[in-house]
């Protein structure tokens, strides 16, 4: 029979590698709960509407990314792209704004874009990420992005920088979008194909183009930084003066795009040198208008979403921490006597296995070292012979005395 393999794009994460991954799951957790954000985890799929309402039927994501299908029913489902809008969806669902606020919330799960995949980019991949609703002080968006600083701090990743930028309002947005497209429009000769046909679709994204022409044109183009009405100027103002209360660096990059139609004011990203091309590690902003957008009362939100893959790729994470095993039970033909040992050990909170391959004695002490384990029983008739893996003593004791025996010396 031919092999089967996982489809392109994505990958098994394998019990060596799954320890990395909680490990960055404890790091937010024990970070995240205690200010208050509570887990959330919305359904794999959700309603099409929810990302074309929500993230934007002009951007790339919505336009070229994601996996929809029929539910058999006539209705569009789709993998979930991203989980802000699916938050958001949960939040007006659940009438979470009748809840103090802001409401705090995070999530780990896995998402699904139909990338081209390369080092970094996958087809289903997972991401950290927090919402909080209902406030638009400049203090929630300066501690959003301290709580991810911390976070890739305590990860270990290394070399980040992070880029901040601001949209403005809707208003001041859809006015610039119009004097950039003008702009490109007067220089579209020197563009290249793929942002001139987008001019009138999503003329920002010009400045995420590698294509020396455009980026020529693009040095001299008119920013949005520069068009910000007082406002969202001052909150702009705030939110970078907080950082630099709370000691975390940043660079203001007016260039700064993200890809999802629904932000507005405060964008940022953080990237890692020790990454290559795909060298953002999380992202995220303000989305003032996207609970509204999916049907909610007007509400003010911020949060941001980190690649869990990219976070182990930066912190060069790769060695496995050895389980613990605390006993090993071997014994010679029938084995039920062995699996009521075993039994009796898990209940009792040890970490133990059992000798299930009929290896010979010297074989079965030689899978326990193998394993780690500090103790190796071995049930001869009504006795059984208690090896300390440590020291090599050994005794003689019989099977009620063996817990109690190996619960003692550790
Ligand atoms: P985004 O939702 O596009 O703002 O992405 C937020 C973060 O998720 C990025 O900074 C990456 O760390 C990660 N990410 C986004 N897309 C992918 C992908 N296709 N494969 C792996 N990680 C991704």
């Amino acid at each position: 029979m031919s092999r089967v393999s996982a489809p392109r794009g994505t990958f098994d994460i394998l019990p060596e590698q799954a320890a990395a991954r909680a490990r960055v799951e404890r790091i937010a957790s024990e970070l995240l709960e205690p200010a208050g954000y509570g887990r959330i985890e919305t359904p794999t799929f959700e309603s099409t509407d929810v990302f074309t309402r929500g993230v934007g039927e002009a951007t790339d994501i919505v336009q070229k990314e994601m996996y929809s299908f029929d539910d058999g029913g006539g209705r569009s489902l789709t993998l979930r792209p991203e989980g802000t809008a699916p938050v958001c969806r949960a939040y007006v669902e659940h009438g979470m704004h009748k809840q103090p606020l802001p409401v705090r919330l995070y999530y780990l799960s896995s998402f699904f874009r139909a990338e081209r995949p390369q080092a970094g980019r996958y087809r289903q991949f997972w991401q950290l990420g927090i919402e909080a609703l209902g406030s638009d002080a400049p203090e929630v968006d300066a501690e959003t992005i301290v709580l991810l600083a911390t976070i890739l701090e305590r990860s270990g990743v290394s070399g980040v920088r992070l880029r901040l930028s601001s949209l403005g309002s809707p208003d001041t947005r859809a006015a610039y979008r119009e004097e950039l497209a003008a702009y490109l429009r007067e220089h579209a000769d020197r563009l290249a194909p793929a942002v001139r046909d987008r001019v009138e679709l999503n003329p920002l994204r010009a400045f995420d183009s590698t294509d020396p022409g455009t980026q020529a044109v693009m040095a001299g183009a008119p920013m949005l930084l520069e068009r910000l009405n007082a406002e969202d100027a001052a909150h702009f103002a705030a939110v970078r003066n907080l950082l630099d209360r709370a000691g975390v660096a940043c660079e203001v990059d007016p260039t700064l795009v993200r890809g999802l139609d629904y932000y507005t004011r405060t964008v940022f990203e953080f990237t890692s040198d020790a990454l290559g091309a795909q060298s953002g590690v999380g992202g995220g902003g303000r989305y003032d208008g996207l609970v509204e957008a999916l049907g909610g009362p007007p509400t003010p939100g911020i949060g941001w979403a980190a690649g869990i893959e990219r976070i182990l790729m930066a912190a060069g994470e790769t060695s496995a921490e050895q389980r613990r095993l605390d006993l090993y039970v071997g014994f010679e033909g029938n084995g039920a006597d062995a699996f009521a040992l075993l039994a009796a050990a898990r209940a009792a909170g040890l970490s133990a296995q059992m000798e299930l391959m009929a290896r010979s004695p010297k074989g079965q002490q030689k899978q326990a070292e193998r394993l780690g384990a500090r103790f190796f029983a071995r049930v001869e008739g009504d006795m059984v012979h208690l090896r300390d893996m440590n020291t090599g003593a050994e005794q003689t004791i019989e099977h009620e005395a063996l817990i109690e025996g190996v619960r003692a010396a550790l």
